[in-house]
């Protein structure tokens, strides 16, 4: 089995959905904050972002049932790869240990001009004493490895994306609503491919009429049912 991640997933450990009722592109306009072109012309709206929202928020939040649920059945050896859209670390941070991060993720800040990596943490420190910051090596820019709005995903993670959902026998949705790029498009080669199509979400999808079972719930809900079923 292949699972396919969203924001629902780690909505239910706190972490707010962008678009949705009360997300956080109707507080943080994503033209300032989240794209490409705003952060290389001023990162300082990105840092200010991070310093003030994004960070305390990963350092609060914890994996839930159904992070944990997906790395039991990991260790049961019922699934291959968790694919998501997610930036948070969450399915890491559970045990999973094969994780392909379409998005890229926002522990990892790395210098744009030398390619030194920094963690979350450390970053934090700097933004205490400067705005946006500095490579401590080569005083570079640094941003964090995340696909930005108005950037492409990063082909070699996409490649890798789409071979698993290929080979897959079971490919497992939960908690996206299957809208943005690619995420319509993985699950989609999965069933064309022969796999049978699962999806666990609260709302509607695209897919639903095609998939084999949908479930309209909480993931935490299910998916702990699922690992005692299992058991
Ligand atoms: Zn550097």
């Amino acid at each position: 089995m292949v699972t396919f991640t969203g924001a629902g997933i780690s909505a239910e450990s706190g972490i707010p959905t962008y678009r949705g009722e009360g997300g956080l592109w109707h507080k943080y306009d994503p033209n300032l904050y989240a794209s490409i072109n705003t952060f290389l012309q001023d990162p300082s709206y990105y840092w200010s972002f991070f310093r003030d929202v994004r960070y305390p928020m990963l350092k609060k939040v914890k994996p839930n049932k159904s992070h944990l649920a997906l790395a039991e059945i990991e260790e049961r050896g019922n699934l291959k790869t968790v694919i998501t859209q997610n930036i948070d670390g969450l399915h890491q941070e559970a045990g999973s240990s094969s994780v392909i991060e379409l998005h890229g993720t926002t522990r990892i800040i790395y210098c744009m001009t030398c390619s030194q990596e920094y963690t979350m943490d450390e970053v934090f420190f700097m933004l205490e004493v400067q705005i946006p910051p500095l490579c401590s090596e080569c005083k570079g820019r640094l941003r964090p490895d995340v696909v930005f709005f108005g950037e492409a995903l990063k082909p070699q993670i996409l490649a890798l994306a789409y071979a698993e959902a290929e080979k897959c026998d079971f490919l497992l949705v939960v908690g996206s609503s299957l809208v943005v790029y690619p995420a319509a498009d993985i699950p989609l080669k999965a069933k064309r491919m022969g796999a049978v199509l699962a999806i666990i979400n609260k709302e509607t999808t695209p897919l639903d009429d095609l998939a084999d079972y949908v479930i309209h719930d909480e993931a935490g809900k299910v998916l702990p049912r699922v690992v005692k079923l299992l058991k």
